[in-house]
């Protein structure tokens, strides 16, 4: 069978790597292309393996499984996933500083005043309580509490906002089954050569180790950091952002899982030198330790790894090198890199596996029709760069505003940052105004909780938070805070959830 485009230059697609990138591009395109009549082809070699650490999610990624039309309960018993509400955030601003990250919105829209703002006000009045006593994803957490969003917006649970942690090597084999179903080819083997048209330089093929050449059309390029056609072959430079996002390193170790009830949500831990991620999983619990090779020795890392583990370490501790940046052009020739060949932020708020779904789905948005159209492809590298500019501002504010004492914290509080970020924390030093723009990612609450939780405590609230009288505004801050309270309350416990809804599917 051929695709519909008679004279598309585009016939056979070729996946090389089959990391999470490489198996959610598949999935993708056996949904996608494959009913087209594109073939698709997937190149993975098991020498080579993957990074296989990326376990913690955001929420967008329920969009993308029901693109795929993934049921929720096969992929939470097929993953041994769990559900996040999101991250907290332990001496992040100071060494005895906490937040919580909310993966839903704060209060509800009560006018086009933004709802953090009415909350300011309110606290100025009298103690209406913390604001994440206005968040159900915050309040639920903390109690150990789950339920999904509901789809009627006039209930409490439609403000709920939920992504996963899920085991990295499950995921990638779950959704090979779900690509090879759906006429996906894998093909296992190392990749030793790539074939280049003389005239122009587009790729025509790859070579692998046992000699066979897999030609095609089109390649993705999910090589993870080695980056073997966007960079070794197409020589796409690397844009290095660590003077701004200076960890190049990471020890990751899997633990047995505590006895503890399975928290919803990821921990953060800012330490000398990094921070430490533990995510919890059904089956085991994930303990990493970020940091920057400048500030700290690996021997360290390792010793501040398993000094701040919670269960009995699985293996020895396992050590990953990256540089933060990204790929100038992430499409280049009949290239694109989706992964770590792009580029990699770090894993702080769990953007990666993100930023792979948003390619996938702008690639397809884009997909070449009669020819490679430069205008087309320069679109698509300028829509990557906006997207991944935004990310990185929201990553650097974590670091940046702090007031620790060591040395990497010092560095990160001194240094100078982008202007788009210096603007964002001056609008919100003044008034706590926080403005959504179109390509970024991270929308009001988010911004709202790491501003206040990293310490910017804005020194007025909006002039238009004065439109509701007093009485009506305090009464509003106690109804809605005890509406919350009510409902996180009659959430079944998160192991409950995972139990009854998971596990018999
Ligand atoms: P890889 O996993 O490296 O896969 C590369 C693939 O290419 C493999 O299949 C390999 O066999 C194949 N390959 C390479 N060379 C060849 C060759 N010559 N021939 C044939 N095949 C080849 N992301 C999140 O969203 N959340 C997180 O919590 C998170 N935590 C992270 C923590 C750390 C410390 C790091 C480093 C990353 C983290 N990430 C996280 C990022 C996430 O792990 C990656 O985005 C994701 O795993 C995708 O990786 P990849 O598929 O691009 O690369």
């Amino acid at each position: 069978m051929t695709n519909q485009q008679s004279n598309n230059p585009v016939q056979n697609v070729v996946i090389v790597g089959g990391g999470t990138a490489g198996w959610i591009t598949a999935a993708a395109f056996s949904r996608v292309l494959v009913p087209q009549g594109y073939n698709v082809t997937l190149i993975e070699s098991d020498a080579i393996g993957t990074v296989g650490v990326g376990e913690a999610t955001i929420p967008p990624i329920r969009d993308f499984h029901r693109m795929l039309g993934i049921n929720e309960a096969d992929f939470v018993k097929e993953t041994q996933a769990t559900f996040k509400l999101g991250i907290e955030f332990n001496g992040w601003s100071n060494p005895e500083s906490r937040y919580f990250h909310p993966f839903g919105e704060y209060g509800r829209k009560l006018d086009s005043v933004q709802f953090h703002q009415y909350w300011q006000r309110a606290s100025s009045l009298t103690d209406c309580g913390e604001l994440s006593d206005f968040s159900l994803c915050s309040v639920a957490a903390y109690q150990g509490k789950f339920a999904p969003t509901s789809q009627d917006p006039e209930s409490i649970l439609s403000g709920i906002g939920y992504a996963y942690h899920f085991d990295a090597s499950r995921y990638a084999r779950f959704l090979r089954s779900y690509s090879e179903q759906r006429g996906v080819r894998r093909v296992e083997g190392k990749v030793v050569d790539v074939l280049q048209n003389a005239n122009n330089g587009f790729i025509e093929g790859v070579q692998l180790e046992s000699s066979d050449v897999i030609k095609g059309d089109f390649f993705i390029d999910c090589t993870g950091f080695a980056a073997l056609l966007i960079s070794k072959t197409l020589n796409v430079e690397y844009e290095d952002w660590s003077d701004l996002l200076p960890a190049d390193s990471a020890v990751a170790v899997q633990c047995k899982k505590s006895s503890t009830p399975i928290r919803p949500y990821t921990q953060t831990f800012a330490q000398d030198g990094g921070w430490r991620w533990r995510i919890p999983l059904q089956h085991r619990t994930g303990n990493g330790f970020v940091y920057s090779s400048k500030f700290t020795s690996d021997e360290d890392a390792v010793s501040t790894l398993l000094a701040g583990l919670d269960g009995e370490p699985l293996s020895e501790p396992r050590k990953l090198k990256f540089r933060t940046g990204k790929r100038q052009q992430s499409w280049s020739h009949n290239c694109v890199a989706v992964g770590l060949s792009a580029g990699f932020l770090e894993p702080l708020e769990s953007t990666s596996i993100h930023l792979i779904q948003t390619a996938v789905i702008r690639l397809l948005s884009m997909f070449p029709g009669k020819e490679f159209e430069p205008a087309q492809i320069q679109e698509y590298n300028q829509q990557v760069n906006d997207e991944v500019a935004f990310i990185r501002d929201f990553i650097i504010l974590h670091y940046h505003l702090n007031d620790r004492p060591e040395p990497l914290w010092t560095y990160c509080r001194e240094m100078s940052i982008p202007d788009s970020l210096a603007q964002k924390i001056s609008l919100f030093k003044s008034r706590g105004h926080v403005v959504e723009a179109q390509y970024d990612l991270f929308k009001t609450a988010s911004w709202v909780a790491v501003m206040r939780g990293q310490g910017v405590h804005p020194s007025y609230y909006d002039p238009m938070a004065e439109s509701k009288p007093e009485k009506q505004l305090l009464g509003i801050m106690q109804e809605l805070k005890a509406a919350y309270q009510r409902a996180s309350e009659a959430m079944p416990a998160h192991d409950e959830f995972i139990a009854q809804h998971c596990q018999a599917a």
